[in-house]
């Protein structure tokens, strides 16, 4: 095979849960991760050395060297395979970048898909979610998508079942914010207030919604521990939460660590609406309408 596309989805956090900070660094989180039709492809060729080029309007963000994450799952593969492989990555970019969406995770599980294809090695999916294990922390999601709790750091997951279809769109930032710094943020804004921070526990009426495939519901019981660090950091997507109020979504939420906003419709048509006005609002750089839950990366 001398060329192998695979499609990766973004995802948004329907509950995202932060615990206290622990000793090593990280939280404690429950973290509802839900797959959208936003997809990255990532194309492997054949290849002498490991290297990536990327196309679409984000270029100018993603790095493409050794800090890109494609290269870096490829890079692991080939270890855990035990020989020296290459292959030329093409990252056809279409998921916005730091934008709480898990791109650059969308974009290492693709090669790793990829990549054991072009390679031929036909290692099993669970010795790829190994290796996306020690990638990142998103990279596990990104493989599986549908729609599925994260604990203990995000990482142990487990797959969740959805009665339905749900309609989002997602308002895209001009710019990103660094994960990290809103993970800071939001200590420091816990610190200050003094708050005693709970142990994190799955929503039951939010496992409901998502089980009977209830939109209200579900848009009733979105929550993000992340987003008054989000707002802290970038005022402005109050504004941008705000126009998608009132344009009727059921739900209004900052993705993961933002700065995109996430809106839930009532069902397609709703979203079409919706992302129409928003993307004349003047809130956000541009709306994109899409659906959930949808595959994880998948060859073409
Ligand atoms: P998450 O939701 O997983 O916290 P994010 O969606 O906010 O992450 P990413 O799009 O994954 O953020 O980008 C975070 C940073 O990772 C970028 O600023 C970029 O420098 C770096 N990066 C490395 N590889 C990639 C890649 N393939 N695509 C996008 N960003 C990448």
């Amino acid at each position: 095979m001398s060329s192998v596309t695979v499609r990766v989805p973004a995802k948004v956090n329907v509950q995202l849960s932060v615990g206290p900070l622990r000793e090593d660094g990280y939280h404690d989180l429950v973290n509802v991760f839900h797959a959208v039709s936003i997809f990255d492809e990532v194309v492997a060729k054949e290849s002498e050395a490991i290297t990536v080029t990327v196309q679409g309007e984000w270029t100018d963000r993603v790095p493409i060297d050794d800090e890109n994450l494609a290269i870096q799952a490829a890079r692991a593969l080939a270890k855990h395979a035990g020989r020296t492989y290459g292959a030329h990555l093409i990252i056809r970019k279409a998921i916005p970048v730091a934008g709480g969406m898990a791109g650059g995770s969308a974009d290492a599980a693709g090669a790793l898909v990829a990549c054991n294809e072009l390679w031929g090695l036909g290692l099993p999916f669970e010795d790829l979610m190994e290796i996306a294990d020690d990638l990142g922390s998103d990279v596990p999601f990104s493989m599986l998508g549908g729609t599925a709790v994260g604990t203990g750091r995000g990482e142990q997951l487990s797959e969740l079942p959805t009665g339905g279809r749900f309609h989002w769109v997602f308002a895209v930032a001009d710019g990103g914010l660094s994960t990290a710094a809103v993970y800071a943020e939001c200590d420091r804004l816990r610190d200050a207030a003094e708050v005693k921070v709970p142990w994190p526990q799955l929503s039951d009426p939010l496992l409901d919604a998502l089980g009977t495939g209830d939109a209200h519901q579900l848009g009733a019981y979105l929550t993000n521990d992340l987003q008054p660090a989000a707002l802290a950091l970038r005022p402005q997507l109050a504004r941008t939460l705000e126009a998608g109020q009132r344009q009727g979504a059921l739900g209004a939420i900052v993705s993961g660590s933002g700065p995109t906003c996430a809106f839930l419709a009532a069902d397609a048509a709703h979203a079409d609406r919706m992302a129409a006005a928003l993307a004349t609002a003047d809130v956000a750089r541009s709306a994109i309408a899409a659906q959930g839950p949808v595959p994880g990366a998948t060859v073409m």
